[in-house]
């Protein structure tokens, strides 16, 4: 049957805002919150594993309820940022959240605590909790006293938390013009996307210079915020916690060594060339000398397919399924169930994303369906992630989530999987050209764009620290965009405004180095998959299904994979630079 652009349905989470449900989910917590809080005085150094294990189960029960009430209000919110019941409700849980934490916090505490004789003995009759405890206690050298940790919870709440509300709601808001055909169209950001990836290079320019002019009107504001987003960022994880620099902190919560970070980073940075080679053979495929950053995303073939979303569900189904039937299925359950938001409407949220909210609840994807190809990645990329927590959903509500870098595999290798199929099904020499050529525009945005963007996190929230200004920041935007392309590609001023669009770089600091570690990974494991075949298969579902239940350099190394080695990653490059060879030859 064939599929149609639709809202999703939370009625699974609740049937709506002020419901005796909702306010039940509520009243539950409260009273087990209640009933925990007496264990406190149970927590001995040398107490059984039966009763410390009761009480780990207990704090999981409390997560699930609160993962539900959360996942509904940040869902509603995302249809709609300008709901003010959405609003308010996420307003109301945010602050229920930090204040349950704050209750619960002297478990956590207690733990981070405890001498690692009986730690390691409780960890070993802990089954599936024992990666969550392990990595709990990474922190005991980032944490403060239970005042301390009180205090910056509920500051949170109306401090950063507020901020990046505040963000989404301004710049969800926003409404782009642009002249079409004789005719001035309002559009949101997400119906602005096709015309920066149009055939016209004139619209190409156009829609990008009425996004950044939209976003530099407020950039003294947008600017302003994010200035203080880093100030935040440093007062807590430097001052207050002590670690060495902002993005370590990032790092430790992916579980992922410094070092490897910093090897992705530099190995990226020296294989920049390979993407500026590219782009000045792009240019020759365009009917250009040279192109300017307006034209990156422009597409080789003359035609502008569009693709009807009932036809791009089909073909993600029948790529997932290809490659193994059990993962077709389960991303058909996030459409069955009606767990999709795939419309574009005013005030929705733009992008697209996966929540995965308990290990059996099947996860929710937002898209915002323009019928472009990379509309059709997107959708293949999101339900990638919604595969990979179903696969893991044998775990606990701890353990069932990868880390962040992990979190980009499967999304990325469902990409592939789809261009696979689309290569195979397409006859049209011209169309073919163009999805190659798109291939290895997504690993620029994904891999050399995203590194960048880490690059410039690093670099700007130094700059914070001396006291830069929004032009300052501009500056060294325009700085790290240079460096990035070289003299690939020709550079207009009015980029210094992207990195006020970039949401992750508010929301969550140095996310962003998580895309490229997962498509260099993915590189690496498409390659071992078409070299082994069918014997592939089980070592990629068994990464996919640790989900979070293990450090993710140990998952790796399981699949023989060394993260540390600037060799792994160069191999990622190596195949990226075959693919520009290959193209060349066109
Ligand atoms: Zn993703």
């Amino acid at each position: 049957m064939a599929y149609s652009v639709k809202k999703w349905d939370l009625g699974e989470l609740f049937p709506g805002f002020n419901t005796p449900e909702l306010q039940t989910a509520f009243d539950n917590v409260e009273e087990q919150v209640a009933s925990f809080e007496g264990v406190r005085g149970k927590l001995k150094a040398d107490m059984d594993a039966g009763t410390f294990l009761d009480v780990v189960r207990a704090s999981e029960e409390i997560l699930r309820i609160l993962n539900k009430v959360y996942a509904f209000a940040e869902l509603s919110f995302a249809g709609d940022t300008q709901d003010q019941n959405a609003q308010s409700l996420l307003g109301r849980v945010q602050q229920f959240v930090a204040e349950i934490q704050n209750r619960t916090l002297f478990f956590d505490l207690w733990w981070k605590d405890l001498d690692a004789a009986n730690a390691d003995r409780l960890m070993a009759a802990s089954g599936d909790y024992r990666y969550y405890l392990e990595a709990m206690r990474h922190f005991k050298p980032h944490t403060l006293s239970e005042p301390e940790e009180k205090v910056v919870n509920l500051k949170d709440v109306t401090g950063s938390n507020a901020l990046i509300n505040l963000y989404n709601a301004i710049t969800n808001r926003y409404v782009f013009k642009l002249e079409v055909n004789g005719e001035v169209r309002e559009l949101t950001r997400a119906q602005l996307q096709p015309y920066i990836q149009g055939t016209d290079a004139g619209l190409r320019a156009a829609a990008y210079q009425e996004l950044y002019r939209v976003y530099g009107q407020d950039g003294p504001i947008l600017g302003q915020m994010y200035q203080t987003r880093a100030r935040d960022w440093h007062n807590e994880n430097i001052t207050l916690r002590k670690f060495s620099t902002p993005i370590s902190s990032r790092n430790l919560r992916n579980d992922i060594p410094d070092e490897a970070v910093d090897v992705l980073l530099d190995v990226t940075k020296k294989n920049a060339k390979t993407f500026q080679r590219y782009f000045r053979m792009k240019a020759k495929h365009v009917g250009m000398s040279k192109l300017r950053r307006y034209d990156i995303y422009a597409p080789v073939a003359k035609s502008d397919k569009a693709f009807e979303f009932g036809e791009a569900a089909r073909m993600v189904l029948e790529s997932f399924s290809a490659f193994e039937p059990r993962v077709g299925e389960l991303a058909q359950r996030v459409f069955d169930q009606d767990h999709l938001d795939s419309e574009v409407r005013k005030g929705k949220q733009g992008g697209a994303f996966c929540a995965s909210i308990n290990p059996e609840v099947t996860p929710y994807v937002l898209v915002n369906y323009t019928g472009r190809a990379r509309d059709v990645a997107t959708l293949a990329h999101e339900l990638g992630h919604a595969i990979h927590t179903m696969l893991a959903s044998q775990h606990s509500t701890f353990t069932f989530h990868s880390s962040l870098p992990l979190a980009e595999t499967a999304s990325t290798f469902g990409e592939m999987m789809l261009t696979e199929k689309l290569l195979a099904v397409e006859t049209d020499e011209a169309v073919r050209r163009d999805i190659l050529f798109k291939q290895m525009d997504d690993a620029f945005a994904t891999i050399l764009r995203q590194v960048y963007f880490a690059i410039f996190e690093r670099d700007a929230h130094e700059l914070v620290q001396k006291n830069a200004s929004t032009d300052d920041l501009c500056a060294l935007y325009m700085d790290n965009l240079r460096e990035e392309f070289g003299d690939s590609v020709e550079l207009s001023d009015d980029f210094k405004w992207e990195w006020v669009s970039i949401p992750h770089i508010y929301h969550t600091p140095f996310y962003v180095y998580a895309y490229a570690f997962g498509q260099l990974l993915v590189f690496s494991l498409y390659q071992q998959f078409k070299a082994e075949g069918e014997s592939f298969k089980p070592k990629y579902l068994r990464i996919l299904s640790s989900g979070g239940s293990e450090a993710p350099e140990r998952i790796l190394a399981e699949a023989g994979i060394d993260i540390r080695s600037a060799k792994f990653w160069q191999g990622g490059f190596d195949v990226l630079s075959r693919m520009v060879d290959e193209l060349e030859k066109l």
